[in-house]
């Protein structure tokens, strides 16, 4: 039958006790399995691989969610050899027949959302809402990329000149590398994976090393929706060790990369070279980082703007590619949105995001802790400290991976603090003369991927429109919480290559044009 038109995945009523209730009781389930050994996946089977990393709890590191089983160079060869096999037949299937998978592996992920949402809480400490968020948005991303494929796929009839029957459709390019972050462990590797698979690639997914579980439950969708073996392969693996290797494989012919500007630049750079055997140049998506700013205007709504800023700021402890790092408000009225903003932000409850009256967590790792804590020192140093919230003593006690929630004013668009991107709760405040100034300093970086605007100017909202250059803006609500179609997603500049994820172009990346001409 048709397919209902897409709309987003409600999320969960907290208001509601059987939906509160049912999480913690995913989070006891999860911890009964916790120090389970995840293996790599590959042509359908398990495997099992001498060197292991551990998978811990950011909000208490002597938690292990597991040990998961890495890839090196010779496990890269093997996933890429059987996704070639796999391409043969795999580009060949129907499109309808391919989105069907897609719609089996979301339904999956409905039945299976407390188990999915309860391990993000314990892997990466995302809270309750921002892990239903994730993993709503992975459900997303798989039915949106099913009725896209059904849209394209259907070959179309090019010209009506008699004697000739000429059409034009879409082949999958061949196979897929899908990098991914761990800042939406889920979403994102869903939505480059699911992605590429329906458009006819089969992929070798490299989840991050510090989300391997979380990119585990996508080796369980997958089979829980009958996908033929070797067109999804699971090789969780250190970048330092078998990233380079994977990049450069002759036989990948599409890497689709969501991480930061270093890494991405460099994966451009190195799939740009021929290696022997190599029959085809490499199409990359890079979705890279972001220095996002959010406008506070002379007539803005106060009210809304100062919730707007702290939650784009601090949800997920900032860790966020459209995260707020930079507020710039009018001069007229800095005092009182500044005042405002402090007063906010001293309320915010610090602790784990197991517990949903915490607000802000730790960030995810120790290593994302020292490079926080070292941009906070930079902040310190370059500007005058508004706001800093450290995390009460019996959660840091335990090495909890806590950064303070840091707030500093004083900065100009010159400043480090102003231009890196931190990936962490650490907000500048900057001051501009009047509106055109505050978008100059918007566009001030390298990054072109969110931003925010809080005014009730409709010249002012106009002119922010055209003129605050970055991928998705975002007038009077916050720069985070993209939902797929209504807010299709990516940015520009230094903030990556590549059309929108969850948008109408993004399939069409995975896949070659061809034209047929038959002389009738
Ligand atoms: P990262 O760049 O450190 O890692 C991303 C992935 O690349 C990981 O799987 C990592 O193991 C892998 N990798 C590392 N070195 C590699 C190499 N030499 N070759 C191949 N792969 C390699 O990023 P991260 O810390 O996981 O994620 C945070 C970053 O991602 C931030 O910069 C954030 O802005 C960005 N991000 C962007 C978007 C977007 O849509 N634009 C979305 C989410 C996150």
């Amino acid at each position: 039958g048709e397919l209902e038109p897409f709309s987003n995945f409600p999320p969960s009523d907290f208001t509601e006790k059987e939906q509160r209730d049912a999480f913690p009781v995913a989070m006891s389930n999860i911890r009964k399995e916790f120090g389970k050994q995840y293996p790599l996946y590959i042509n359908g089977q398990d495997v099992v691989t001498g060197d292991t990393l551990d998978s811990y709890n950011p909000a208490d590191p002597s938690e292990i969610i597991g040990t998961v089983c890495q890839a090196g160079v010779a496990e890269v060869d093997k996933a890429v050899g059987v996704a070639k096999e796999a391409y043969i037949d795999w580009r060949n299937v129907e499109p309808r027949v391919r989105a069907q998978y897609l719609l089996k592996a979301a339904a999956y992920c409905k039945e299976n959302i407390n188990d999915l949402c309860a391990m993000q809480v314990l892997e990466v400490g995302k809270q309750w809402e921002q892990a239903q968020a994730d993993v709503g948005e992975a459900i997303d991303f798989m039915e949106y990329y099913a009725r896209e494929t059904i849209r394209l796929g259907e070959p179309r009839r090019m010209g009506n000149s008699p004697g000739e029957y000429s059409q034009y459709f879409y082949q999958g390019k061949g196979v897929a590398a899908v990098i991914a972050p761990w800042n939406f462990p889920l979403a994102i590797s869903v939505g480059m994976v699911s992605a590429a698979i329906v458009c006819g690639c089969p992929v070798v997914y490299k989840p991050a090393g510090i989300a391997s579980a979380v990119g585990h439950g996508l080796v369980d969708m997958f089979k829980a929706a009958g996908l033929p073996d070797g067109v999804f392969n699971y090789i969780p693996g250190r970048g330092s060790v078998m990233g380079d290797h994977l990049v450069d494989h002759p036989d990948i012919a599409v890497i689709a990369f969501t991480g930061s500007m270093e890494v991405g630049l460099r994966i451009q750079e190195r799939a740009a070279k021929v290696h022997p055997g190599q029959e085809h140049c490499k199409k990359v998506i890079a979705e890279m980082g972001g220095k996002n700013a959010i406008i506070i205007d002379d007539d803005a709504d106060l009210d809304e703007a100062v919730l707007g800023v702290l939650y784009a700021s601090f949800g997920f402890q900032g860790q966020k590619c459209s995260a707020c790092s930079r507020v710039i408000v009018l001069d007229s009225i800095y005092d009182r949105f500044v005042h405002r903003l402090k007063e906010a932000a001293e309320s915010v409850k610090l602790g784990p995001a197991e517990d949903p009256s915490n607000y802000m967590g730790p960030v995810v790792d120790k290593a994302a802790q020292k490079n926080v804590l070292n941009y906070g020192k930079i902040a310190e140093e370059e500007g005058k400290v508004l706001v800093k919230l450290e995390a009460p003593a019996e959660y840091t006690s335990k090495g909890g991976c806590y950064t303070p929630l840091l707030i500093v004013e004083g900065i100009t668009k010159n400043h480090r603090i102003a231009q890196e991107e931190v990936f962490g709760p650490v907000l500048v405040v900057m001051r501009a003369a009047d509106f055109s100034e505050a978008v100059d300093i918007a566009n001030s970086t390298r990054f072109a991927l969110t931003g925010a605007v809080y005014s009730r100017s409709p010249k002012n909202l106009e002119y922010a429109s055209k003129e605050f250059r970055v991928g998705n803006l975002y007038l009077n609500k916050p720069s985070v919480g993209a939902l797929v179609e209504r807010h299709a997603f990516g940015g520009f500049k230094m903030s990556g290559v590549g059309s929108k994820s969850g948008g109408p172009d993004y399939l069409l990346q995975f896949m070659d044009p061809r034209l047929v001409c038959e002389n009738t």
